[in-house]
């Protein structure tokens, strides 16, 4: 099955990704580490993408389509994709619409793991000093947590209509949040 896991930086999706990725016997795919890669290996693209991420603004859906669609049609990934980060705009899930369409996948569920601005800034508070992440100081965490409400929240109205969307309150405890989702996975 494919999932997508849908909410704000620090919404905890990438915990989330792995644990349901583990469990599948599936592959979390995410964005940001696949980014994040891209710069460690000071790849054309790494270099290209290097200021504006740790600027907390997003890479261009040129970029990331490309890097998503030969894991989309990647065989030994058919039908086993976590998507944790992607898509983040409209023409990013139109995007991913169509290359699912072409490989022959549907999307099996979309989670949407909801916390506020307030909870979130408290966790990254922690996250940065574990993860060291640039793009986890506060001013720059800030402007990721706007630029997602301005340019992912249309995404989330494109998918809550869909039979398959649930939303979880990302506010809980991790294994809380863990428990809720297994409800959605083992049907
Ligand atoms: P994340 O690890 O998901 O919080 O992503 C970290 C950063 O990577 C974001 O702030 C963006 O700069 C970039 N990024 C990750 N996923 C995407 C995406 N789907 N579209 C554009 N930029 C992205």
């Amino acid at each position: 099955m494919n999932i997508i896991l849908f909410g704000p930086p620090g919404a905890g999706k990438g915990t989330q990704a792995k644990y349901i990725a583990n469990k599948l016997n599936a592959f979390q795919i995410s964005t940001g580490d696949i980014l994040r890669n891209e710069i460690k290996k000071k790849s054309n693209i790494g270099k290209q993408i290097i200021v504006n991420m740790n600027d907390g603004k997003f890479v261009s859906d040129d970029i990331v389509n490309k890097l998503i669609e030969s894991i989309i049609f990647d065989p030994q990934k058919k039908n086993k994709l976590i998507f944790d980060g992607y898509p983040r705009s409209l023409s990013q899930a139109k995007n991913l619409d169509l290359m699912l369409e072409k490989s022959n996948q549907k999307i099996g569920l979309i989670l949407f793991l909801n916390v506020n601005k307030e909870t979130i800034v408290k966790r990254i508070e922690k996250r940065k000093i574990l993860e060291k992440r640039v793009d986890d100081e506060q001013d720059t965490f800030i402007k990721r947590y706007d630029t997602y409400m301005e340019t992912t929240s249309p995404v989330l109205n494109f998918y809550s209509k869909n039979s398959n969307f649930h939303e979880v309150d990302g506010s809980l405890k991790i294994d809380e949040i863990t428990a809720k989702i297994d409800t959605f996975l083992n049907f």
